[in-house]
């Protein structure tokens, strides 16, 4: 059967939904929050939403149109692609931005309704779909990072319930999330069939969080210690040992959503491009280019691989008529799109000069130091989601079809 997804709108009704995505935008998106959407993600630290910020979010909760393509009887917005694309260039028409986010919509919604009951996704999706729970991650563990199949966070299974017990890492929001959905061993007998994937309140006695600090100074992701946390039987995804397989498909999302970062939306400090924020530190000749002749090279081939690069990811979604979601391919993108951001903070730096290099001081403005910060968090990007190197290990296993030799 043809889900929502898959079946695209005439352009008549495609012209009446554009008036329909016109009219509702008009009368619930506060013009005083155009151009300004909140950076809340899960990475960060959740801030006190104005009124027009809540009013908005819960309206787009509402309206299922924070998760458009995402089936109505879940209280997504059940748009097709086609829709879905008209929505955003509404959206965009007004300086509106989409204010439910998070891992909820990136990863774990997506994978809970490919392998949810009926009753875990009447639980749980709404609730994303309207932006009320912020979930987190369990995946990673002091000894399982790239070779995540050797987690050993067990689950022993007591009847009625599970009974966890270990530690997780690296838990991005693990301080402000509500839930986790984690990997758990439920089996020491076997490697990746030994695995579950398990949804736990991060409210349950015995769970404690405790924020780690980064290298650009926040602390956005936390060591996670679970002793003896009860956690329902209804809280298993999947049958028991099927944990690795749905822990994997999350990870398409992961990446997949991941990648965007790289493509030309990306802004340097306040909101400038790399070529307006040269201009600023750089100079012009006299014919109004970027001075250093050199830099103005780097900047075009930066600004091209990053439009392509973004072109690539639309043209990857709206060709994936399928709507078998994201495939291998999302590992391809991962890496670009890290490299894309990574180049784009590089350069930032080396434009601004001794500028770009400040922590803190009067020496610096602001904008300066959180550029810094930026920068240094860039680090980041070729690591979360799984490293570049794990990343280039399933493009040749899985796409290139390499074998194995380990
Ligand atoms: C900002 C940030 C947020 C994160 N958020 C979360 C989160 O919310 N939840 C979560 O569970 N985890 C999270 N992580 C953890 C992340 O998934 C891991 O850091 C990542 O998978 C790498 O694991 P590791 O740190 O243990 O490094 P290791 O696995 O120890 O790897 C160290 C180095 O060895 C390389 N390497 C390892 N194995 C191979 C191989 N087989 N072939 C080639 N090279 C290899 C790696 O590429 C890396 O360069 C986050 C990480 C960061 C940086």
């Amino acid at each position: 059967m043809a889900t929502a997804a898959e079946i695209e709108a005439p352009a008549g009704s495609l012209d009446s939904f554009r008036a329909e995505a016109r009219d509702w935008l008009a009368a619930n998106f506060p013009p005083s929050l155009a151009n300004q959407a909140m950076t809340l993600s899960s990475l960060e630290a959740p801030g006190d939403a104005s009124a027009d910020e809540a009013a908005w979010t819960k309206a787009m909760g509402d309206k299922g149109w924070g998760v458009p393509t995402w089936p109505a009887q879940y209280g997504g917005g059940g748009l097709s692609r086609t829709q879905t694309r008209v929505l955003q260039e509404e959206m965009q028409k007004i300086g509106a931005w989409n204010p439910i986010g998070g891992m909820g919509v990136m990863m774990f919604g997506p994978t809970l309704l490919e392998y949810g009951t009926e009753a875990q996704k009447h639980e749980h999706i709404p609730n994303i779909a309207k932006g009320l729970v912020r979930w987190c991650q369990g995946y990673s563990e002091p000894g399982a990072g790239s070779d995540l199949a050797s987690l050993q966070m067990a689950a022993e299974d007591k009847g009625d319930h599970y009974l966890v017990n270990g530690q997780k890492t690296w838990t991005s929001g693990g301080q402000w999330a509500d839930k986790c959905f984690a990997l758990v061993r439920t089996d020491r007998t076997k490697k990746h069939e030994g695995i579950s994937f398990l949804l736990i309140d991060m409210d349950a006695p015995g769970v404690e969080v405790k924020p780690i600090r980064m290298i650009s100074g926040a602390s956005p992701f936390c060591e996670t210690f679970f002793t003896n946390v009860k956690v329902p039987k209804e809280n298993l995804v999947g049958v028991e040992g099927q944990g690795w397989t749905i822990g994997k498909r999350l990870l398409q999302h992961e990446r997949s959503s991941l990648s965007g970062g790289g493509g030309s939306a990306g802004r340097m400090m306040a909101g400038k491009t790399v070529s307006a924020l040269a201009r600023d530190y750089r100079g012009t000749d006299d014919q109004g280019r970027i001075a250093d002749a050199d830099l103005r090279m780097r900047i075009v081939r930066h600004e091209m691989d990053s439009r392509a690069f973004m072109l690539t990811l639309r043209r990857a979604a709206l060709e994936s008529k399928s709507n078998q979601g994201p495939s291998a391919a999302s590992s391809i993108m991962k890496n670009v799109g890290a490299r894309v951001t990574q180049d784009r903070a590089e350069l930032g730096i080396e434009i601004m000069g001794m500028n770009g290099l400040g922590w803190e001081g009067e020496g610096f403005t602001e904008d300066e130091t959180a550029q810094t910060r930026t920068w240094l968090w860039g680090k980041a990007v070729s690591i979360y989601g799984g490293s570049s190197e794990i990343q280039n290990n399933v493009i040749a296993k899985q796409i290139l079809g390499m074998l194995d030799h380990q």
